[in-house]
């Protein structure tokens, strides 16, 4: 292992105050693209640190830091919080409420960590806007809102991102994971699925329940949809590809003796690559076509409702990362495991420009919770509590390692 430490240090009243912060954000959270007063808190922030700084892509913010020529370097942190009832029982849990996009008032909590990532983000700009003599550039702290919908990286890049930005040559992004803290995870290559999301909407005929010759039921048909969706995994798509179809909604029905005349459902899909995604997606299109038709029914109306892009890792970035967190971490801290079938909108960041990139987890919990294989609760899970100081600790510690191992300057305090 090499014995490479950060030539900036982490003192208590830092520590602290991010303390602070996140308990403060971890109690305010703010639904996907509604996070007006988490972006109004990331602004003052930026203020207090006379950062310069722009609002893009609706509730997202631009933060500048300049520290004369020097490497110019992206850092992501996602802001939105979830549709959760938060049930940790922590002092600082969210008794917040958000209106969902179909009007309904929804608990919500940042039950995945993003509150972690902004404080993360800040007190890592704070750090370097105090000791400007161990790096050189520019950091871009791109405050995201909406990963949870894989709304707000596209809309930062639509709002022109990286037109009213320095052009990076790369771009980071973290995310809080469950894992010991103190520890990162990440890999070269693919660290994500990309992920698609539809609603479809199937077309029957309305009729008494006594006379079923009258209707075309669409509850039948939606079922007969449902079981052969799952067909495509197992019989389209190679054993050696991982993928997912999931159906997480089925709507139809008032009564129990009226056949209604519409059925809808949602679907999503996780898949490794673009050529499986359009395996995928074709095969949905046409077994839903094909089940209607059998039917006599009209053909489904299928809506769009998010698309993750890929999320992929830039192999020599990754690898200087790999060295730099060891180094920092120690090399039994750095995990290199896949990370599942979950997705993630960050790497649009990067490939929208085509700049490399590198996304890590952080871990944030007390190692004693994951003796004898046990594991705390995950994120998106009402139970999901990381530790507030291993979590601004670690996240911060990896940020600066991997911002000082691009524009460091060498220098030692
Ligand atoms: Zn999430
Ligand atoms: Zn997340």
């Amino acid at each position: 292992m090499t014995a490479r430490t950060l030539p900036i240090a982490l003192d208590e009243q830092t520590i602290t105050d991010a303390v602070a912060m996140y308990t403060h954000l971890h109690a305010h959270p703010e639904l996907s693209a509604q996070e007006h007063e988490t972006a109004a808190y990331i602004e003052r922030a930026l203020d207090d640190l006379r950062i310069e700084h722009f609002r893009c892509g609706g509730t997202g913010v631009v933060g500048l830091l300049r520290n004369g020529d020097g490497p110019v370097i992206g850092f992501r942190a996602d802001t939105d919080g979830l549709p959760i009832a938060e049930q940790t029982g922590l002092p600082y849990a969210s008794t917040a409420t958000g209106t969902l996009p179909d009007g309904e008032v929804a608990p919500v909590m940042h039950g995945c960590g993003h509150d972690t990532h902004i404080t993360a983000a800040l007190t890592a700009a704070r750090m370097l806007s105090t000791h400007r003599e161990v790096w050189h550039g520019t950091v871009v702290l791109i405050f995201q809102p909406g990963e949870e919908t894989a709304y707000g990286a596209k809309a930062m890049v639509a709002d022109g991102l990286w037109d009213r930005a320095p052009r990076p040559d790369v771009v980071f992004a973290q995310h809080v994971m469950p894992a010991p803290g103190g520890s990162v995870i990440v890999r070269p290559g693919p660290m994500a699925t990309l992920a698609d999301s539809w609603r479809i909407t199937v077309h029957g005929r309305q009729a008494h329940g006594s006379e079923p010759e009258r209707s075309i039921d669409p509850i039948v048909l939606g079922a007969a949809m449902v079981l052969r969706l799952q067909t495509i995994v197992s019989r389209e798509l190679s054993p050696r590809t991982p993928a997912v179809v999931t159906v997480g909604t089925f709507h139809a029905g008032l009564k129990e003796n009226i056949i209604p005349d519409r059925a809808q459902f949602t679907v999503n899909v996780r898949t490794p690559d673009e050529d499986s995604r359009s395996r995928v997606l074709a095969a949905i299109r046409r077994i839903i076509a094909g089940e209607a038709a059998a039917s006599g029914a009209p053909e489904p109306v299928v809506e769009e409702l998010n698309s993750f892009p890929r999320l992929v890792n830039d192999d020599a970035l990754t690898e200087r990362l790999t060295t730099v967190f060891a180094g920092v971490f120690g090399a039994d801290h750095v995990d290199a495991r896949a990370l599942g079938m979950g997705s993630e909108d960050a790497g649009w960041l990067w490939d929208a420009i085509g700049v490399p990139g590198v996304f890590w987890g952080f871990g944030a919990f007390d190692p004693a919770l994951f003796d004898d294989g046990a594991a705390p609760a995950g994120n998106h899970s009402p139970q999901f509590a990381p530790d507030a100081r291993m979590a601004v600790t670690t996240g911060t510690t990896a940020a600066l390692a991997a911002i000082l191992e691009v524009a460091g300057t060498g220098a030692a305090r």
